[in-house]
């Protein structure tokens, strides 16, 4: 574990160039919107795991020429990021499970993007680890934003 100053623009933007393939292969968009820059500490590694694999499963989980959005604002606690798709949603009745290892919606519809359904219980996991919460938000057949609040000291 390395303690850093994190630029959390900066970690995006390198979780996007690790994506670029599958997104440019899906015709997709990749936005990143910020208030400000924001910063924080910790390990630089663990915060683009969490980034990239939610930035994955928006563009595992939206269709052709979908849209990707990421945003970061801050408050004087916390940073906070949102992941933010407008592909298949999840189910209602699924969002308290997703982040359970192996959990993955609609075995059918998942299974050719060939997952295991470990990446959101390894994010929820890292995410703790930052001392933050994880929540997610979403509307079947319209989109999902997952929603990161990384406090800046605890
Ligand atoms: P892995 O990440 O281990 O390769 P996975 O993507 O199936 O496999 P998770 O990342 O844990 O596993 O996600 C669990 C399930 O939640 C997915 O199988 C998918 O059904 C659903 N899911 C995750 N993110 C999204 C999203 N952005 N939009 C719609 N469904 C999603
Ligand atoms: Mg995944």
């Amino acid at each position: 574990l390395k303690i850093e100053r994190i630029n959390i623009q900066e970690a995006i933007l390198s979780s996007f160039r690790l994506v670029k393939k599958e997104a440019e292969h899906k015709k997709m968009t990749l936005i990143l919107t910020d208030t400000e820059i924001t910063y924080l500490n910790g390990d630089i590694s663990r915060l683009k795991q969490i980034l990239t694999n939610l930035i994955s499963n928006a563009i595992a989980y939206t269709g052709i020429g979908g849209k990707i959005e990421v945003t970061v604002t801050q408050t004087l606690t916390e940073a906070i990021i949102e992941v933010k798709d407008n592909g298949m949603g999840i189910p209602e009745d699924e969002l308290d499970r997703i982040f359970e290892r192996f959990y993955r919606v609609d075995k059918a519809r998942s299974r050719n993007s060939g997952g295991t359904g470990l990446g959101l219980s390894i994010v929820k996991y890292l995410v703790e680890n930052f001392n933050g919460t994880i929540e997610v938000t979403s509307k079947l057949g319209l989109g999902t934003i997952f929603t990161v609040r990384l406090p800046f000291q605890d």
